[in-house]
């Protein structure tokens, strides 16, 4: 049987112009914007599986709290995020408290490379790690530091394997890649929020669990297809939402995105992407 523990590994403000995009959206807007969300939900998965234990997403790390933790040069860090996460809130110590031990996890799977997914990397150095080639590639260095990746935070170690897509579709996905011989575990490319974000398929009895990494900020947002501040394209991050729609119509879905204060309730009381709209 499979098991999908949802670990909050504390809780982000964020710009609402970055939620919810405003006009052209972009960085000026999100800088400038004086409206802030409430506190939201920083959420990782851990996924009990027959053929071994899974993590989707690595949530953020208490070290944010320090002085000099981001690049002072870097705006973003300065002017539009906000981070609340205590030692005992990072996913390690959470998942030891569930008796899932981190250094027994087989596989990482990061939806993309922001710091509030990989700020807990550090709690699985015995792990297999799964990232798209092309979203590792770009969070490197200098240039990945001015999109608001932190490389330079990534254990020494680490060196995910790039995810070997194969040309099968999935749905309305034209790729994906089974991460266990059962083909219940499906990563299915879902680019927007970065070019080459993807997200995690868990099927548990005929329900698809789609953990959507930052695909939207929220199911209402989804259902909306409003896209958030950031996403480069709006084409690419629309398509990417009518994908994941589409797919909902296809299968019975829970939309499980990591920012979305009702994840968990849907989580818990299986509740539809279609039966709710
Ligand atoms: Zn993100």
């Amino acid at each position: 049987m499979t098991t999908i523990h949802p670990i909050q590994t504390g809780s982000v403000k964020i710009k609402a112009s970055q939620r919810r995009r405003e006009g052209t959206g972009g960085l000026g807007k999100i800088l400038l914007g004086r409206k802030w969300t409430e506190w939201i939900p920083i959420y990782a998965w851990a996924i009990e599986h027959a053929e071994g234990l899974i993590v989707v997403d690595t949530g953020e790390t208490a070290r944010t709290s320090e002085s000099g933790y981001f690049p002072r040069w870097q705006p973003y860090f300065k002017l539009s995020v906000r981070m609340n996460v205590s030692p005992e809130q990072e996913i390690g110590p959470q998942m030891r408290k569930l008796d899932l031990k981190p250094e027994r996890v087989w596989k990482v799977i990061l939806t993309h490379l922001h710091t509030d997914h990989t700020g807990g990397i550090h709690h699985f150095p015995n792990s297999k790690f799964l990232v798209d080639g092309e979203e590792h590639q770009n969070a490197q260095g200098l240039s990945g530091m001015l999109q608001g990746y932190l490389p330079n935070r990534w254990p020494d170690w680490f060196a995910p394997m790039s995810i070997p897509f194969q040309p099968k579709a999935y749905g309305p996905f034209k790729e994906s890649y089974a991460v266990t011989d059962a083909r219940d575990v499906i990563i299915v490319p879902t680019p927007g929020h970065t070019p080459n974000h993807v997200s995690v398929i868990v099927k548990i009895d005929g329900v698809s669990y789609f953990l959507a990494g930052d695909t939207s900020y929220s199911e209402e947002l989804l259902r909306e297809r409003h896209p958030d501040g950031v996403s480069p394209s709006v084409e690419v991050a629309m398509q990417t939402m009518d994908k994941i729609l589409r797919y909902s119509q296809l299968e019975p879905t829970v939309y499980l995105p990591s920012h979305d204060p009702f994840s968990i309730d849907r989580l818990i009381h299986k509740r539809m992407l279609t039966s709710a709209s």
